[in-house]
């Protein structure tokens, strides 16, 4: 939590002395609390004001990274309770299972069914962060097996078991991979900080309520491991989100740092569909990383969606670059359609004109991403908007024809932009879903 200047003020030694540069030590104060300077522009600042500030300095929620390379994961560093004050900076981490219960094959096909997830929405890839293994029968060397086959996938992993020599067995065969390991309970806390400090990887410490939790942490930090995961281990799902809730809020509102590590948390029990709802409140509130156990692509594609919304930038709307796009093979005689940049339009859009067959040219407009009839009515959608992004895009050369199909929402600019382009305006269909048939009608093929 940041300090005033009246706080800073009084860590200061008072001397006025100005080695500073400042004339007094309140007008460095004042100057520190507004980051114009630095407190090792001080000499005389005591070692307990450069640890105090240093820790008001810090961001209340640790980021927390495993993995590596391409496969780095990241959680944490948030720093509001709600996506409208600012924005969520991490997208939660989903991780799927891999239980050390499988056999060999079993685990090679589950790592290669993993492997091959490739999830695309509005342009956006969608990833799969991590793979969890999971030590659930209990033994040492299968574990380490099962890591083995996990790391094959090229993700970050997360070894979870309760017990300190399965872990290490583990560690021995993925060290290099920088894993998520854990987890510590009070009773293990000690060995597991050993092995994840040993071993330079983020540890995940696991109890049952709040007050434990910030017991457990504070155990660990002082067995010399502060990269810490929490696992909120609750008696019931009502507990655990209350207390995933009370977690985010007492590490930004209070700056309670015992608690100020990001969350992972597990819908890996039931059935796809009941898996991912949970798995959705948990994005919501407040789950770091996610564990799943399924591998059905329509469940995870549900809960990707719906992460990539929550994670986007509510005051940066998700955009594509206005230019001229191809759809398909689309040449001289190929019909032209313009929409807005606003992701979920374009893609939408895109996707509909694939449908049809019909190679096809969509002029992408720029419209600040914002949608067909939010930017028509706010005046970033118009007939000379239309004119100079199609004389950007250089259309008049693209095109034998001239001939522009125009959302059917915004008909009422056709007059208008016929007479600035001196094109015949064709209005299409409102609807997105309409176009495949529209354009069959319209522009049959030969
Ligand atoms: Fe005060 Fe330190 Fe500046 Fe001297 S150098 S005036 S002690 S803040």
């Amino acid at each position: 939590m940041a300090l005033s200047g009246l706080d800073i003020f009084k860590l200061l030694p008072k001397t006025n002395c100005k080695k500073c540069g400042q004339p007094t030590c309140l007008a460095f104060a004042m100057a520190l609390a507004q980051k114009k300077v630095g407190l090792d522009q001080c000499p005389d600042a005591s070692a307990q004001a450069r640890e105090t500030l240093a820790a008001a300095a810090a961001p209340p929620m640790r980021l927390i990274k495993f993995g590596t390379g391409l496969a780095e994961a990241k959680t944490g560093q948030e720093t509001v309770l709600f996506r409208h004050e600012e924005k969520f900076h991490s997208p939660t981490v989903v991780a799927i299972t891999m239980p050390d219960t499988l056999d060999g094959a079993a685990l090679k096909s589950r790592a290669e069914t993993i492997k091959a997830f490739a999830f695309e929405r509005i342009g956006q890839q969608m990833p799969i962060g991590a793979v969890a293994v999971m030590n659930s029968s209990g033994d040492a060397a299968k574990f380490a097996a099962a890591a083995e086959a996990a790391k094959t996938t090229g993700k970050a992993l997360i070894l979870l078991t309760d017990k300190p020599d399965a872990l290490q067995a583990a560690l021995a065969k993925v060290k290099d991979t920088l894993p998520l390991v854990g987890a510590a309970t009070d009773a293990t806390a000690a060995a597991m900080a050993k092995l994840a400090a040993d071993a330079k990887c983020p540890l995940i410490a696991r109890a049952p309520d709040l007050e434990a939790m910030a017991a457990l942490t504070e155990k660990i930090k002082a067995a010399g491991c502060d990269n810490l995961v929490l696992w909120l281990d609750a008696p019931d799902g009502w507990a655990e989100m209350t207390g995933l809730t009370l977690a985010r809020k007492l590490a930004l509102k209070k700056n309670f740092r015992p608690l100020g590590y990001p969350t992972i948390a597990f819908a890996a029990k039931g059935k796809p569909e009941d898996q991912i709802v949970r798995a959705t409140s948990l994005v919501c509130k407040y789950g770091g990383i996610v564990v799943i156990d399924t591998v059905e692509p329509w469940a995870l594609l549900a809960l990707l969606t719906s992460r990539q919304n929550l994670y986007t930038d509510p005051q940066k709307p998700v955009q594509v670059e206005p230019k001229l796009y191809s759809v398909g093979e689309a040449g001289p005689d190929s019909p032209l359609l313009f929409t807005t940049n606003f992701s979920l339009t374009y893609y939408t859009v895109e996707s509909d004109v694939e449908a049809a067959r019909i190679p096809s040219w969509i002029l992408c407009v720029d419209t600040e991403g914002t949608s067909v009839l939010t930017s028509y009515s706010g005046d970033k959608l118009n007939e000379k908007v239309v004119a100079k992004a199609m004389k950007a895009a250089n259309v008049e050369s693209v095109v034998k024809h001239r001939k522009l199909i125009i959302p059917g929402y915004v008909a009422v600019m056709s007059g208008k932009l016929e007479e600035e382009t001196g094109w015949e305006i064709m209005v299409g269909p409102r609807e997105s879903s309409v176009i495949p048939r529209y354009l069959r009608e319209v522009w049959p093929t030969k």
